[in-house]
């Protein structure tokens, strides 16, 4: 029994031998398989960095790579790059003409070539503080302003508030814009004015890095806010004065459509419309200041009254002696209306007198009122 029963065991044991190693043979099976599907997925998968979608969207011609010791071509020419040529800068002395400046904000745009018809048809030239993204837009017609005489100021990259604005949101603003404008004419713009006149410290530091007097205005249409042209004519003109710095927006249709009656009026007031930088000329514009007008000219000095005469001619001139009249003196005629006579001579005692210097204010609101 025992024997039987070791031999009905070694036969058991035998059969679940030749189980195991049927089984171990099919899990080797299973494995290899296992191995040739993950084999057979890797290569198969496309590359995990990069969408399946754009293996479908790739292009049908591969990109050029450059290569190394080649020789690199040479770069395509960037539009805009070349410089626009203006006219030659006008002599007006602001000093003594009535200058006035119009100002027109926040374009290009489409409606800014009507406008300068405008202004061509007129002889006037304007200034034109222009938006960064619409100067990218509209490239050509900066290019179409300088060309006719007008000039470009920076008014930021989108038209932020820039005195609720960090550091970096501003020289952002106002770096972006300086290039744009480069691109488009050449060269940078030499003036800065800040969206809705917002400003701080912060702001005047980062213009003057930039080398950008900020222009104010002093004369400010509201055209943004009253769409009637009428409204705007009637308010442009009896607001403008002597150095004015007039606000319009060439980007309302109203507006540009108020201009020619604006021009016609002030002209036969005797305005001459001057770019800013003309009505400054002679004037250096400190860069981060603001400048709302250009002050009026200082009142000419008191004339000079001569010295009492302190020696009494003794001898009275006897009749038939053929008396001397100064120059000046009662009985000479006297110079043409409207030509300034040649300043009389100073007693010789008293010191000559130096014209009056015109001294820049600091902040051109010191000077008003
Ligand atoms: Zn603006």
């Amino acid at each position: 029994m025992l024997f039987g029963g070791l031999s009905s065991g070694g036969a058991k044991v035998s059969e679940m031998t030749e189980a195991v190693i049927g089984a171990v043979n099919r899990n080797r099976a299973m494995v290899a398989v296992a191995l040739l599907v993950c084999v057979w997925l890797t290569v198969m998968q496309p590359d995990p960095e990069v969408p399946a979608t754009a293996h479908a969207a790739a292009p049908t011609t591969p990109a050029k790579r450059p290569q190394a010791g080649a020789t690199s071509p040479s770069p395509k020419p960037k539009t805009g790059l070349v410089p626009v040529v203006a006219p030659p800068r006008r002599n007006i002395d602001c000093t003594v003409v009535k200058c006035i400046a119009l100002t027109f904000d926040d374009g290009p745009m489409p409606g800014t070539a009507k406008l300068l018809n405008t202004l061509a048809a007129h002889k006037a030239r304007a200034t034109f503080f222009v938006v960064g993204v619409n100067v990218a837009a509209y490239p050509d017609l900066v290019r179409r302003a300088v060309a006719e005489g007008h000039e470009i100021g920076n008014h930021s990259w989108s038209h932020a508030d820039l005195g609720r604005s960090s550091k970096g949101k501003v020289r952002s603003e106002i770096g972006r814009t300086q290039d744009a404008v480069r691109r488009a004419i050449g060269r940078p713009p030499d003036l800065f004015r800040p969206p809705y006149g917002s400003t701080d410290g912060q702001v005047a530091a980062i213009a003057r890095q930039n080398g950008l007097p900020q222009i104010i205005w002093s004369v400010d249409t509201f055209d943004w806010r009253d769409r009637n042209s009428r409204v705007v004519e009637r308010r442009a003109v009896r607001e403008a004065h002597r150095g004015a710095i007039i606000l319009m927006h060439d980007i309302h249709r109203t507006s540009v459509s108020a201009v020619p009656h604006i021009l016609e009026a002030l002209a036969r007031k005797g305005y001459v419309f001057v770019t800013v930088s003309e009505l400054y000329s002679g004037q250096t514009l400190s860069p981060g200041t603001k400048y709302r007008h250009r002050c009026p000219p200082p009142p000419p000095p008191p004339p000079a009254v001569p010295a009492a005469p302190t020696v009494t001619p003794s001898v009275a001139p006897s009749p038939g002696t053929p008396s001397v009249t100064p120059p000046g003196a009662a009985g000479t005629p006297s110079a043409p209306a409207g030509v300034l006579a040649a300043p009389s001579a100073a007693p010789p005692s008293a010191p000559p007198s130096s014209p009056p210097v015109e001294q820049p204010p600091a902040d051109a609101e010191e000077c008003e009122g």
